[in-house]
């Protein structure tokens, strides 16, 4: 149903820019994780990516990935070695299902989610790395927690320490992720996974001892630049299997 050799081709394109993107920063292409986009898609395009070598997949609604991921485990194995990556914003009430199935979660923003989610892990037993989602643009119909004045105002920068003082050992904080503003020239972006990175700094600084935060930030048309502004993780999807139709 899906053509593993296009996908092929299209990874080895993304990974060529990866390359380009790692070398004019001085980094190494093994520092970057490579997310790879399957929202919408069906599970074949998830085996699909597999047999090309992809291993981390990305779903950003908690529904689906409750049904691609023994989707694609019951075709594969449970021990696959596939990690999945919950990328989009959660709502309390979907907490279970992202403490079910989610390896990686790449959106906490709010103090309730990440209460909801421990309780939820604390009783499947599991665990769930996770994101700090900031938004520092402030356009309100972003996701993620406002620090769009973070330099100047201790109240925002307060509220990002707070989720990695609180957070437990069932729901670490790894780091921060942000998506880029829309429709903004490549300068702005920039400046955005500049400013998150150096919030991830300040960060920290302020938590000795905590190890170096990583950097969900990238995706299929600004990767580039987030690699060369510190990105740990890019999310891609529309660069490997193509325009989504939903
Ligand atoms: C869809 C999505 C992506 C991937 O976007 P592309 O433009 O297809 O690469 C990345 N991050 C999040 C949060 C998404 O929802």
């Amino acid at each position: 149903m899906f053509d593993p050799h296009l996908i092929r081709e299209r990874y080895a394109t993304v990974y060529e820019r990866i390359s380009a993107a790692t070398t004019r920063a001085g980094r190494s292409a093994d520092g970057i994780t490579l997310v790879a986009v399957t929202k919408t898609w069906p599970a074949e395009l998830a085996l699909a990516a597999y047999e090309v070598g992809l291993r981390d997949f990305g779903e950003n609604r908690p529904e689906e990935l409750a049904e691609k991921r023994p989707a694609v485990e019951a075709a594969l194995g449970p021990e696959a070695g596939i990690t999945w990556h919950l990328i989009g914003t959660l709502q309390s009430r979907k907490s279970r299902l992202a403490a079910d199935h989610a390896d990686v979660f790449h959106a906490l923003e709010r103090e309730k989610i990440a209460r909801r989610l421990a309780a939820d892990l604390a009783e499947n037993g599991r665990m769930l790395p996770s994101f700090v989602e900031v938004n520092l643009s402030g356009e309100a119909t972003k996701s993620g927690l406002n620090v769009s004045r973070w330099e100047e105002d201790a109240t925002q920068r307060d509220a990002v320490r707070r989720m990695l003082v609180d957070a437990t050992p069932v729901l670490p904080v790894i780091g921060l992720m942000t998506m880029a503003p829309w429709d903004v020239p490549p300068e702005d972006i920039r400046a955005a996974f500049r400013r998150c990175r150096q919030l991830a700094e300040w960060l920290a600084g302020e938590l000795p001892g905590a190890p170096r935060l990583a950097l969900s930030m990238g995706m299929t048309d600004d990767f580039e630049i987030a690699i060369d502004e510190g990105a740990t993780h890019i999310r891609v999807g529309r660069a490997l299997f193509g325009e989504r139709e939903k």
